[in-house]
């Protein structure tokens, strides 16, 4: 994975161009030249059982939401459907809950 936009304590090692108006692969937004995320390909369970790869762009917060928000409440089996402004505010008080306290 990369990050693009201003580093943060935990970014990865590489920088990428902030992908500006391609949509997050979580919330569906779009980035803003002042967004900070994570991007590159990566590897994921299915339900059944199998493994395959993925491209993922997504808001560094909305990343942290696709990888721990089941374990913390915030995702779609506890939260149900949200909108993508939902789902970005749900990632941007998870971030500030978990990962800048
Ligand atoms: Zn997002
Ligand atoms: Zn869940």
């Amino acid at each position: 994975m990369r990050y693009f936009g201003e580093p943060w304590p935990g970014a990865p090692e590489k920088p990428a161009a902030t992908p500006v108006g391609a949509p997050c692969s979580i919330c569906t937004l779009r980035f803003i030249p002042d967004d900070r995320g994570m991007l590159g390909g990566e590897m994921r369970g299915t339900r059944r059982g199998g493994i395959e790869g993925r491209y993922v762009v997504a808001h560094r917060e909305c990343y942290m939401l696709d990888k721990i928000g089941h374990d913390e409440g915030v995702c779609e089996c506890t939260r149900g459907r949200r909108s993508p402004h939902e789902k970005r505010a749900d990632a941007l008080a998870l971030w500030a809950r978990v990962a800048e306290e």
